[in-house]
């Protein structure tokens, strides 16, 4: 039987590269061969136990790579060795929720997330792809895997915030962290006409990001208070928009505290344990402010049209992947990734890269450290 390495979580604190059999696709799936997929902060969470997944499962939800096999029915829309993005959440299409609006909750809550969470995932140098006709998406020519390694997940999960708040030309928003998907969430604040977008992290060169990525304002909390702050900017109201993007308690109760009465919170984070609306916050439950969580949106027509504003150059996601690693090395590159440390944003994983090869790209972050100075 032909096997792969895969990166597989085994328990809390601990991933260990197995060899697994090479999936095989059945009648509308297909087998991905990866050749870049990335770390989220999901996965941490995953690693540390904060949030939980089987055990044995294979990890990772952000996959790039080349069609090795196609199952039975896909051969008219697809072929064998063409690039393509598969999005981290993959919908069936069929089902109720795909076909009342919600696709990212195929088949029930947070369903459609299907990757390292309720089946193997991309940290794997194969990936099998359910539903593939209705997620496999062709790379446009010319597009760099670097290029286009955030859109599966990052890039749709961050757009997505602002476009769920329907955020309106000339509109306050501000954006509470400023990690890959927050910094997305700015750059869709800016492409949407948002008149003030505040960027709000505790990172001097995250928020360095958030300026090229369209912010008007940034505040380092560990500077100034960011309600001060938007307070200051909005007459005393607050925002009309704002996205919570770190999926914590503190940080969601801030970012509610932005919003003006009336206004949105638009939550992006993936939390773990308790979630509570104070009541302060909430004006006392009264103050007419609305809620939303998203789930990245998946599906290929989603992709398409994400891959075509790469394509378009209208934004450049590449100085966010700021290291490379063979997958072989994750527990090194799930380190780095965890501590933030080094100016790391996104970790490209390279499943066919030899163990210990350092790789082109780690110059990045110290580039853009030094662009700051
Ligand atoms: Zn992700
Ligand atoms: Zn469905």
């Amino acid at each position: 039987m032909a096997t792969m390495k895969a990166v597989v979580f085994r328990g809390p604190g601990e991933v260990a590269i197995e060899e697994r059999p090479r999936p095989t696709p059945g009648p509308g799936e297909a087998v991905v061969r990866i050749t870049t997929t990335s770390i989220c902060t999901t996965d941490v969470r995953i690693v540390r136990g904060e949030y939980r997944v089987p055990r044995g499962l294979v990890l990772g939800h952000e996959p790039v790579g080349i069609i090795d096999e196609l199952g039975a029915g896909l051969h008219d829309d697809f072929t064998v060795g063409q690039r393509v993005v598969v999005p981290a959440i993959t919908p069936c299409g069929q089902c109720y929720y795909c076909l009342n609006g919600s696709p990212a909750q195929c088949g029930g809550t947070t369903g459609g997330w299907r990757f390292g969470h309720t089946i193997d995932g991309a940290w794997a140098e194969y990936l099998l792809v359910p539903h593939a006709a209705v997620n496999l998406t062709p790379i446009p020519d010319g597009l760099s895997d670097d290029e286009v390694l955030l859109v599966p997940h990052i890039l749709s999960a961050g757009l997505a915030g602002i476009e769920a708040a329907g955020v309106r030309i000339g509109d306050a928003v501000a954006v509470f962290a400023q990690g890959p998907t927050g910094l997305c969430a700015t750059l869709g604040a800016s492409l949407r006409g948002a008149g003030l977008i505040v960027a709000v992290d505790g990172l001097p060169e995250r928020l360095l990001l958030a300026r090229r990525f369209g912010a008007t304002t940034t505040v380092n909390f560990h500077e100034q208070d960011p309600l001060v702050v938007i307070r200051g900017l909005t007459g005393g109201r607050g925002v009309d928009v704002a996205v919570e993007a770190l999926g914590e308690q503190r940080s969601f109760e801030t970012a509610l505290g932005a919003v003006r009465a009336g206004g949105t919170l638009s939550s992006l984070g993936v939390y773990a344990g308790q979630l509570v609306a104070p009541y302060g916050t909430l004006g006392s439950g009264i103050g007419d402010k609305r809620i939303l969580t998203t789930l990245c949106p998946g599906g290929r027509e989603r992709m398409r049209r994400l891959l075509a504003l790469v394509a378009s150059r209208r934004l450049d996601l590449t100085p966010l992947v700021t290291h490379h690693f063979a997958l072989d090395d994750i527990r090194d590159a799930l380190e780095l990734f965890g501590s933030r440390r080094d100016g790391v944003m996104k970790v490209a994983l390279h499943p066919a890269v030899r163990s210990h090869d350092r790789l082109l790209g780690e110059s990045r972050a110290a580039a853009l450290v030094d662009d700051g100075a």
